[in-house]
């Protein structure tokens, strides 16, 4: 076999949760890239609609659908409804920066619930319409730096993406056995509307940019190979790990 043609996508049916933008929006168009027949997920419809418009200026083709990953009824619902899966990717999420001591509980459930609760009911759906089409597959699940690190302001955050690297191992433990693997992508520093805020600021711009050796911030282009390669068959003795792709940063600090 030419390992090259272990990379394609030809023929796999992909969700991509979250993909109307951000890095939700490059991983999808990478997947389609591949060969994969993607679906984009988001709240809103004019967004879908936005995101749809601006992959088929890219040349890129692809549905949509309206999910809110804080509903698991509406979840295992639409996933369902959706006929064969072969790849899930988690990536819709949430942050909110706030000092620990300020958190309530509706940033708590807000933040947790979007990036853990939300994840673990779409693998949880997406599994079982895998297992029910004979088994195999692939979960990826954005993880981030604070999955391994703390982050001062990013309590929640934090706990949810910690927790998410904890979910993508259990998993992977347990659905080995239908075939299906579960693994992680830790993206370091990249500007997104979820970022955007600390871009603003020159001076943690350029304290930061120093903490990475590889000497930028990441773009978003830099995250494709790696959902390409977890998705596909390049990958399909491995399962269980969180990659980072980080431009170094955290096996620096
Ligand atoms: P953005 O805020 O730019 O995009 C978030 C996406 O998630 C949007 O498409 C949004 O769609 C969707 N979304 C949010 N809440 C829900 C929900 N309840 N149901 C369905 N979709 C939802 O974020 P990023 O692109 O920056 O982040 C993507 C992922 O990568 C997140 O999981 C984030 O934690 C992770 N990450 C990001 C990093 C970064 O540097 N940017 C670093 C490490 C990890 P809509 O609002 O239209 O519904």
């Amino acid at each position: 076999m030419n390992v090259m043609s272990t990379f394609s996508l030809a023929g796999k049916r992909a969700l991509v949760t979250g993909g109307t933008r951000g890095i939700g929006y490059a991983l999808a168009r990478a997947l389609a890239q591949a060969g994969a027949s993607v679906v984009i997920a988001g709240r809103q419809q004019a967004s879908l609609a936005a995101a749809l418009a601006q992959l088929r200026n890219e040349g890129v083709a692809a549905s949509g659908i309206t999910l809110d990953v804080t509903q698991p009824q509406e979840i295992a619902s639409v996933i369902a409804a959706m006929g064969r899966l072969d790849i899930l990717v988690n990536n819709a999420g949430a942050e909110q920066v706030c000092p620990s001591l300020e958190v309530d509980e509706k940033l708590w459930d807000t933040v947790v619930g979007t990036n853990l609760k939300g994840a673990f009911f779409c693998a949880q759906a997406a599994a079982k319409s895998m297992v029910s089409a004979g088994g195999g597959g692939a979960i990826v699940n954005l993880c981030s730096l604070t999955s391994s690190v703390g982050v001062p302001g990013a309590a929640a955050y934090g706990s949810s993406k910690s927790g998410l690297a904890g979910l993508t191992r259990a998993l992977s433990a347990e659905w080995a056995a239908h075939g299906i693997r579960v693994n992680g992508i830790g993206p370091g520093y990249f500007e997104t509307d979820m970022t955007a805020v600390f871009y603003r600021d020159e001076r943690w711009r350029s304290a930061m940019q120093q903490k990475i050796p590889l000497g930028r911030f990441g773009a978003l282009e830099d995250l494709a190979g790696s959902v390409v390669f977890l998705s596909s068959d390049a990958a399909r003795y491995i399962t269980g790990q969180i990659l980072y792709v980080d431009g170094g940063f955290l096996a620096s600090i």
